[in-house]
């Protein structure tokens, strides 16, 4: 049986305390794999504190682990494209997060799945340690949300915590948008999908990147980008306001014939300009959240850049490239999968 490839690809940025203690877990499970060869791609996007150092120590003492570097912090959803880019066209991806949320103990489990046939297979979380009852009410309203308001299903729950086969991977890839909300980029791929329940647990070291704001921006990007819907309640919130002022406008016509026309009604005029001054300016920022989103997309800047890339010294000739010479070789990559 000709051996199956996988890739465990993990973004970090400002993780330092947590990738030496999530390394060894990973490495004794990719062990354990009967027949799969495995490799680790770890990203640094743009860290701030030793992050890049300890990834160097890693891919030191194991020859299995590949690096790359971002030139500035991307994001933790370019990082992953990054990531998922540089992936060998036949390995199977496997995404973590790099602060041990996401058990790697759980791989076999995602392995199996590929094996028994299902290319998407992604953990939901059941249970969330660690994360306070705002963040879990919000995540639950988010998802409700989306489900509804998006025609691409996206599974409630689920993070980047995933199995992609080759082929998904590939289809993944031709996803070029600027605006990535990854988890209904993967929710679009579609394929054979699978589910696999999971505790999400505390962070090992370190602190969240994701604040109120982060999370709050983070929710309109994907609303925005899985769905119109939006753009049609402000139409039919106009048709709506436009439906009660020619109603209110009968009733004054009405009252002024039978009472006469003496002047008063400043207080119900400065109601109803206000009311519509504030629905259309509601329904006008709307209309620029797209018109921004169109606007980055228009301008098709490169996703992330790449600083340094160190391939796996595993099976690899040549050992760590020089960075520029990687950087042109990988940008070359990824030119080249852009214009298929
Ligand atoms: N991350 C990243 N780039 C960023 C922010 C986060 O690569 O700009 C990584 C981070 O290192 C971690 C994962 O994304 O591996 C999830 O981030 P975090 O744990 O801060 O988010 P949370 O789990 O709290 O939602
Ligand atoms: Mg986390």
């Amino acid at each position: 049986m000709a051996e199956e490839r996988l890739t465990v690809v993990i973004a970090a940025r400002n993780e330092e305390d947590a990738l030496p203690r999530l390394h060894p877990r990973i490495r004794s499970v990719l062990d354990r794999l009967d027949s799969v060869a495995s490799r680790v791609l770890y990203i640094d996007d743009g860290s701030t504190d030793q992050t890049w150092e300890v990834m160097q120590r890693l891919a030191a003492s194991d020859a299995g682990v590949e690096l790359l570097r971002l030139s500035r912090n991307f994001g933790k959803e370019a990082a992953l494209t990054a990531g998922l880019d540089l992936v060998a066209e036949d390995s199977a991806v496997l995404i973590l997060d790099a602060d041990g949320q996401d058990p790697p103990e759980l791989i076999p489990q995602f392995v199996s799945a590929w094996r028994a046939g299902h290319d998407n297979v992604y953990g939901t979380r059941v249970l969330r340690e660690g994360e306070g009852w705002l963040k879990r009410a919000t995540a639950h309203g988010f998802y409700r949300v989306i489900g509804r308001l998006s025609k691409t299903p996206i599974p409630a729950d689920t993070g980047d915590f995933r199995l992609l086969s080759p082929r998904a991977l590939l289809a993944l890839r031709q996803l070029r948008e600027r605006h990535r909300f990854m988890k209904g980029l993967f929710g679009w791929v579609g394929y054979d999908q699978l589910s696999i329940p999971y505790h999400r647990e505390s962070r090992i070291a370190g602190r969240s990147n994701f604040g109120a704001w982060k999370l709050w921006n983070f929710a309109l990007e994907g609303i925005t980008s899985f769905s119109t819907a939006p753009l049609r309640a402000a139409t039919y919130l106009g048709l709506l306001v436009a439906a009660l002022a020619f109603v209110y406008g009968v009733v004054i016509i009405v009252r002024a014939l039978v009472h006469g026309d003496p002047v008063a009604g400043w207080p119900s005029m400065m109601t109803v300009v206000l009311f519509l001054g504030g629905t259309q300016l509601v329904a006008l920022g709307l209309i620029g959240e797209y018109l921004g989103r169109l606007y980055e997309e228009a301008k098709q800047r490169p996703l992330y850049l790449v600083q340094q890339w160190m391939p796996a010294r595993e099976g690899v000739s040549s050992g760590t490239t020089d960075t520029a010479g990687a950087s042109h070789a990988h940008s070359e990559a990824v030119a080249g999968r852009q214009a298929r």
